[in-house]
């Protein structure tokens, strides 16, 4: 029996060697160790033998069966191994194959220069402040001195939603709010930038919905030189450390006295070109000492304190700043135009 077994192994492992892969090593299996297999026949005949042949012929079948199971397992792993090799072989990957773009959106020009603009703000201490863009028409006119009837609303053609009720025309009814909030208490360093509405004709220069950014500070002994100091700190770190600005006067009815502001023109650097027409400078915003009827509508008391208030256009900004010729260029989406300010 000794030699039967040792014989099975032989040719077992001799079979193996040049077993086929799938269906013939199955075969194998269950030729040598399946239910029906010659191991267990040998096993079913063990029956026959004595109490002291029984333990070791019982002790030989189990290494057979062990050495057997080995050599399919070790076969089995080969024929993997090489399908995987094959596979791998097939599906070769070149790597120096630039890889396929993710396209990514880009941070909007203006939503790029308000965060400029922030940051100067609050880098000088101010705080941000918003307000609603569906406004009491108290609160966008007569807040500032611009009571139903007066000529200035003229110079803001306005979307009125009702009587009472409109489109801001300007982001300052949040300058009204602000300093109603805080009931006559100083100081007060806001900026409040916001989306504004007025009835214009769109072309090049002008829009119906634009941005502006107001900045109002209350407090005592504020003064025209403090307007001047903070408007000169802003433009140095926006256009650079050479700008200039240059104060004239003007009017609106809730500064007194005001001002509009120019920077020297950021293309010709004070020569004169055509964008500034000769004059080597460029309007970029209005400002003023906040009249005394503002303050005191707003619970102030103007003998105590005073302000100064300045407002710009964001889309102006950023016009000068980037170079750009046409504001409708910010609304109408061209991601060829939109693409050109991914640099962050
Ligand atoms: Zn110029």
């Amino acid at each position: 029996m000794q030699t039967r077994l040792q014989q099975l192994k032989e040719n077992a492992l001799a079979l193996l060697k040049q077993v086929g892969e799938g269906q013939e090593l199955q075969d194998l299996r269950v030729k040598y160790l399946g239910k029906k297999g010659e191991l267990t026949e040998i096993l079913r005949g063990m029956g026959g033998l004595s109490a002291e042949e029984r333990p070791k012929i019982g002790q030989l079948v189990n290494e057979v069966r062990q050495v057997i199971e080995e050599a399919i397992l070790s076969k089995q792993q080969e024929f993997e191994a090489r399908v995987l090799e094959a596979k791998l072989n097939k599906q070769t990957i070149d790597v120096t194959l630039p890889g396929r773009p993710v396209p990514t959106g880009t941070m909007h020009p203006l939503s790029r220069i308000i965060e400029e603009l922030e940051d100067i703000f609050i880098g000088l201490g101010y705080e941000v402040a918003e307000g609603p863009e569906v406004e009491l028409d108290h609160f966008n006119f007569e807040m500032l001195n611009l009571p139903k009837g007066h000529p200035a609303r003229d110079m803001q053609d306005s979307f009125y939603i009702t009587e009472e009720l409109l489109l801001r025309t300007h982001t300052s009814p949040v300058q009204a709010r602000t300093m109603l909030k805080k009931e006559g208490k100083t100081p007060l360093k806001i900026i409040c930038p916001g989306k504004v509405y007025r009835r214009d004709d769109d072309d090049a220069t002008h829009s119906h919905q634009f941005t502006q950014i107001e900045g109002l500070v209350v407090g005592k002994d504020i003064s025209m030189s403090d307007l001047k100091g903070t408007l000169l700190t802003f433009a140095k770190q926006m256009f650079g450390e050479d700008q200039q600005i240059r104060l004239r006067p003007s009017f609106f009815p809730f500064t007194e006295p005001s001002v509009e502001v120019d920077i020297q023109c950021v293309i010709c650097h004070g020569e004169g070109c055509r964008i500034c027409k000769q004059t080597g400078w460029i309007e970029i915003l209005g400002a003023g000492m906040v009249h005394p009827r503002v303050l005191e509508m707003a619970g102030y008391n103007p003998q105590e304190v005073s302000g100064f208030a300045f407002g710009m256009g964001v889309e102006r900004i950023a016009m000068l700043k980037y170079g750009i010729e046409d504001i409708r260029n910010f609304y109408t989406n061209d991601v060829r135009f939109l693409r050109q300010f991914n640099r962050s």
